[in-house]
């Protein structure tokens, strides 16, 4: 387990806090009213809410950015996010993504129709494209646009051995880390093929524990 990368759990999702040069980088932003469980990891490192420089929401679903916008005030961080989901974050709302399995699909449905997602609205500070440099953040590492669970889900990369990968990938199941939700299954596979290339060590998922390459292989292989 890589030192600077620090699993937290927020409810239904996990957030990582990266301990960089400059201060602390967030990756998403839990159920809401996690700030204080936020705070005290910080403490225990002799840091303060005010350190975190940046914050990096892997994509816009209510799970992952329920405490968000009580961050963005207590800390005054940047906020940062793919483009696309730019609308969302600032709607409050989340946009369901389709269930990839009967069950999931179900579940996807019902939860478009009672509308269950909504959080608070938060302006984004930087808006990406395509693959993002985190050095002037103060680390070695990247964000790298993976479409596919929602057309502006990211990654990020760090020190080329470590990836935060949100929803992309799952680990709930012993032998799959394939998400139970995706609006695009075809564009999931190519950002998994995509996430390959890089050769990554861990995988640091949204949903379940850290997991290694094997497992992701071995999944790539039976979907593609
Ligand atoms: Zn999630
Ligand atoms: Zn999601």
């Amino acid at each position: 387990m890589s030192k600077i990368i620090k699993q937290i759990k927020l409810g239904k999702s996990n957030a990582y806090l990266i301990e960089t040069e400059k201060g602390f980088i967030l990756i998403d932003a839990g159920m809401p009213d996690k700030v204080g469980k936020i705070k005290k990891i910080l403490v225990e490192k002799n840091a303060d809410l005010k350190d975190i420089t940046l914050i990096i929401i892997t994509h816009v679903h209510y799970d992952h950015v329920g405490s968000l916008s009580a961050l963005k005030e207590k800390t005054g961080a940047k906020i940062l996010v793919h483009e696309t989901e730019k609308e969302f974050l600032e709607k409050g709302k989340t946009d369901f993504p389709a269930g990839t399995v009967l069950i999931s699909k179900l579940i996807s449905k019902l939860s478009n129709l009672i509308s269950e997602g909504k959080f608070e609205a938060v302006s984004p500070d930087i808006t990406i494209k395509d693959n993002y440099d985190l050095k002037q953040h103060g680390i070695e590492g990247e964000i790298i646009h993976t479409p596919g669970h929602t057309n502006g889900s990211i990654c990020v990369i760090i020190n080329e051995e470590d990836i935060i990968c949100g929803d992309t990938l799952f680990n709930f199941m012993p032998h799959s880390v394939y998400p139970p939700f995706a609006n695009d299954k075809k564009q999931l596979i190519k950002s998994w093929k995509k996430i390959k290339q890089y050769n990554c060590k861990r995988f640091h998922p949204g949903h379940g524990s850290v997991f290694g390459k094997d497992k992701f292989i071995k999944t790539l292989n039976k979907k593609s």
